[in-house]
């Protein structure tokens, strides 16, 4: 049986997107990823009974050339209603052409497996309007016979002045541009308010022809809470109002007594998603890289200079990033020591460093027998230059920031501060890649930088890279982890460290080339990485714009662009009628099991490594002092992470979830 169609309507502003999204089981991309996937029950099992949430602007995620079209349709019609030159015939036809592509492409196949629908508002509140301009109802006739309208709608009506004074940001085609008030800029609150209401009133019109339900909506009351009032509503709605006779009996009772409801899981409702483990797996296996991989083992496995893959791994990476030189490493925490080793400091000296990052960050200099004095975090967990001052001492030497889950560190104070007190400034750019600070790279900012390529947003398996402008660096770094051939043929023969090319400085640390190969290879995609995981940040944004209790912990865009390693949220503990641990556990039981507060990521300035800095006896208990990092409880306390998906077929696990996120915070919200 072909699935319900329901539409909310209402005057803009009123918050339909919102509701709608609270008000439904799933989302569209996971509805379209079940369609492409029938279980072993057939599609129409997974539908019955889901209500699925599609925005009026909704592209078509299953075929790619409907999306194409809408795409550029789309583009043209939400910028068409705000340009004043273009004809309203124009105007009225695109849209007649959008809803129609939107019926075809989105609305009508998920209706016709099954699922319910519900969307944020349709053709009405456009018809409301039109008729304000001087159209007529026989010339809306025409849209209205070609486009499927809803099976029953929902008519949200509130206060105009009020759902003006609540939001205020309005676009002008919402102003009332269209309606001859006047010049853009007479457009306001007056104009707002006048229009909005004339449009209310044609609503009510053909609420009253077609027995529409409505609710009065309170601007104040939070959306949860709305939601919660307006479910029964919905749920009579999407019950059809004349059952069919006998022959289908047993399937209508089973139809309803699926009628979903938002119970979690874990108090025996029915989970988000069953998906195989493990959800995230990076990178992605695919025919390519098996290819890149099988060619190397034939190549070679193992390289003493950079003549090959080691070289050409090398290179990319450089440019990906915008630095002059690359040096490879056989691990992060390897170009790590390798910096420990070769930025001039010496016993007695000390480094300013995070205390909440992933230890290796630090732990090589304390290794190497240097002080490590720890900063506090700011609300992205990142060190600043404050933070960074408050524990400086004349012994420090070096400053090493960790960019911590993507989000850079405010780097403009931070070189500053490093430039007023003469500190060698590097960067732990492990988890930002594709990082940038006010349109900079991250990993350009100080005088050496290391990348992890671990299981990061560009991996080789194990692996890291030390990126630098400094030829002195450069060799060093070979020195210290490149010995023999390559020193040899690479360092310049008249350096004075030249006679220890042979030996290096006593130790080897190089990538192998099977990771080199994988390496070159994700970096011949990165553009396609980076393009697919900044859409998934985006989805994640857009789809948690509402959210009270859990929001992206990103850095305005203003500021720098996220490092894509993994999606870091902020979970707001007064809004929330659970602990940010049992909101993790109610995620997980929704079978999102990747849903994670991050354990060996936390303050680390209490480790018994750091106290005691004999290079020779490192592991010798001692007590560790005790600091306080207001800032780090803070941010780790309400820390959630997510995995950042980027590859193909990943569409299941995005959507999955979004909504396990979306269900549990509705169902804690307060
Ligand atoms: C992964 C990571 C490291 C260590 O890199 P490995 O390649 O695993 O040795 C260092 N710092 C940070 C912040 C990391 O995330």
């Amino acid at each position: 049986m072909p699935g319900r169609f329901i539409a909310l309507e209402g005057t803009d502003g009123v918050g339909k997107t919102s509701l709608a999204r609270q008000l439904a089981d799933i989302s569209y991309d996971t509805a379209a990823a079940r369609l492409g996937q029938p279980t072993a029950h057939g599609t129409a099992e997974v539908a019955a009974g889901v209500l699925v949430f599609v925005s009026r602007r909704q592209i078509s995620t299953t075929s790619t050339y409907a999306a194409t079209l809408m795409e550029h349709l789309s583009t043209m019609l939400w910028h068409s209603g705000d340009a004043p030159d273009l004809s309203d015939a124009f105007w009225v036809s695109l849209q007649a052409a959008w809803f129609t592509a939107h019926t075809e492409t989105v609305v009508g196949p998920l209706l016709d497996a099954g699922f319910d629908i519900i969307v944020d508002g349709w053709l009405y509140k456009f018809f409301a309007k039109l008729l304000l301009q001087g159209f007529t109802e026989p010339d809306l006739a025409v849209i209205f016979d070609r486009v499927r309208m809803p099976d029953a709608v929902l008519l949200l009506r509130a206060d105009a002045g009020a759902v003006y004074d609540r939001r205020q940001d309005f676009r002008p085609a919402e102003l009332g541009m269209h309606a001859s008030y006047g010049a853009l800029d007479e457009l306001g609150r007056d104009t707002f308010v006048d229009y909005q209401t004339k449009t209310a009133a044609n609503l009510q019109t053909f609420a009253e022809r077609h027995g529409w339900h409505t609710a009065e909506l309170d601007p104040d009351e939070p959306i949860p809470a709305t939601a919660r009032r307006l479910a029964p509503i919905v749920a009579e709605l999407r019950t059809p109002p004349e059952p069919a006779p006998m022959a289908g009996r047993d399937e209508e009772w089973r139809g309803a007594t699926m009628t979903t409801t938002s119970l979690l899981a874990a108090h025996g409702g029915t989970r988000v998603l069953d998906l195989p483990q493990p959800h995230y797996q990076w990178p992605a296996v695919t025919r390519e890289l098996e290819d890149a991989v099988h060619l190397q083992l034939h190549r070679s496995l193992s390289d003493r200079d950079a003549s090959g893959v080691i070289g050409e791994f090398e290179a990319a990476f450089a440019r990906f990033v915008g630095a002059p030189h690359a040096v490879s490493f056989a691990s992060g925490t390897s170009a790590i020591h390798a910096m420990s080793r070769i930025a001039g400091l010496r016993p007695g000296d000390a480094i300013l460093a995070p205390a909440y990052t992933f230890f290796a960050t630090a732990t090589p200099f304390a290794y190497d027998g240097i002080e490590v004095r720890f900063a506090d975090a700011d609300r992205y967990g990142n060190v600043t230059a404050a933070t960074l001052a408050e524990k400086l001492t004349p012994a420090v030497r070096a400053v090493i920031v960790t960019h911590m889950w993507g989000n850079p560190c405010p780097m403009d104070e931070i070189v500053e501060f490093c430039r007023a007190h003469d500190l060698v400034l590097l960067e732990d750019c492990s988890h930002a890649h594709f990082a940038s600070w006010r349109g900079q790279r991250i990993g350009t900012f100080g005088d050496m930088a290391v990348f992890s390529t671990n299981q990061k947003a560009i991996t080789t398996g194990e692996g890291g890279v030390l990126v630098t402008a400094g030829d002195l660096y450069r060799e060093l770094a070979l020195l210290f982890g490149h010995y023999n051939k390559r020193c040899q043929k690479e360092i310049d023969p008249s350096a004075e460290y030249y006679p220890y090319a042979f030996t290096g400085m006593g130790l080897k640390h190089r990538i192998t080339t099977l990771g080199a190969a994988i390496g070159v290879h994700q970096l011949t995609n990165a553009a396609d990485i980076e393009r697919r995981r900044r859409a998934t940040l985006a989805r994640y944004a857009d789809g948690l714009a509402d959210n009270p209790v859990i929001a992206p912990a990103v850095v305005p865009e203003a500021e720098g662009q996220h490092g894509l390693y993994v999606l870091g949220l902020r979970f707001t503990p007064e809004n929330a009628s659970v602990s940010r641990d049992e909101f993790v556990a109610l995620c997980q039981a929704e079978g999102a099991t990747e849903v994670d507060a991050p354990g060996s990521t936390r303050d680390i300035s209490a480790e018994p490594l750091f106290a005691r800095r004999d290079p020779f006896a490192p592991w010798v208990p001692s007590t560790p002092p005790s600091t306080d990092m207001p800032g780090v409880t803070t941010f780790a306390d309400t820390f959630i992470k997510i995995p950042l998906w980027g590859y193909e077929g990943d569409e299941p696990f995005v959507a999955g979830y979004l909504d396990t996120l979306a269900k549990v915070s509705v169902a804690v919200a307060r």
